[in-house]
């Protein structure tokens, strides 16, 4: 039986994003807490799964008016943090599946009658009045989060034998968490556009202070297609990508420092 709930909805046509301004363990306890008559439908904690607290056919009580047509998405920390990697995936993976259970669109909405990926602020008063919830940083990452949602092709296995050739470089590279430091976590989406007749390997390195260069994934892309690819690492001041058994010259690389 869910608590802090009520029966029904509206149905949803939007996805509002919140901060905990707390932890997960605080926010799980006060969510299963009657006398708290607080709740979201979803927590996401900055390192792990998610966990779902009301249904989400049934109201949630998260942001007043909003509530009959609103799922809830709170995420741990505090109003400024920005997202890990990890609770962008859980929350895309939460948007990815709601869309077609409730037939909510992937898209980013800044209109409080609008539909798509909202957040708490949006509302004003009308949604309770907190202006600091989420914050800027996950308002931000609205984009990577939707990108993340509609997926992409998935990696195949490794193939060493290249040909054709990478015509254009990947076109972002977002880094969406700085925690301090050289100490950075990036999402990398990237337009590839390959001509020639066979599948090439690109080799993604990335380079760190502690433990310089090293490789963090590789994939191969299909020809004469369009690919794309999302993938996370800590850690990071740098990222090449080059096609395996290639020179330098097809190496493309940033400098994140
Ligand atoms: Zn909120």
């Amino acid at each position: 039986m869910w608590v802090n709930s009520t029966p029904g909805c509206g149905p949803p046509r939007l996805w509002t994003l919140h901060s905990m301004a707390g932890t997960m363990a605080g926010t799980d306890a006060w969510s299963r807490n009657p006398a708290s008559q607080v709740s979201a439908h979803f927590g996401i904690p900055k390192n792990g799964q998610a966990r779902q607290w009301v249904n989400t056919h049934d109201t949630a009580w998260h942001a007043a008016g909003a509530n009959p047509y609103a799922i809830g998405i709170e995420c741990e920390g505090q109003s400024g943090d920005s997202l890990t990697a990890s609770q962008i995936r859980e929350i895309a993976a939460i948007l990815a599946w709601s869309a077609a259970e409730h037939g909510i669109p992937l898209q980013i909405t800044n209109n409080t009658g609008g539909r798509g990926l909202a957040y708490h602020a949006l509302g004003g008063a009308a949604w309770g009045g907190h202006p600091a919830c989420p914050g800027a940083p996950v308002i931000a990452a609205r984009p990577a989060i939707i990108e993340s949602a509609q997926g992409g092709p998935t990696p195949s296995a490794e193939d060493d034998d290249m040909q054709g050739f990478l015509r254009t470089g990947p076109k972002a590279l977002t880094v969406i968490s700085i925690k301090g430091g050289s100490a950075k976590e990036i999402q990398l989406i990237a337009d590839y556009t390959l001509q020639g007749t066979e599948a090439p390997t690109l080799r993604i390195a990335a380079h760190s202070a502690a433990a310089g260069w090293g490789e963090v994934t590789h994939l191969t892309l299909p020809a004469n297609a369009k690919a794309r690819h999302h993938f996370t690492h800590g850690d990071v001041n740098g990222i090449s990508i080059r096609r395996a058994g290639q020179g330098d010259d097809a190496e493309v690389g940033w400098n994140l420092v």
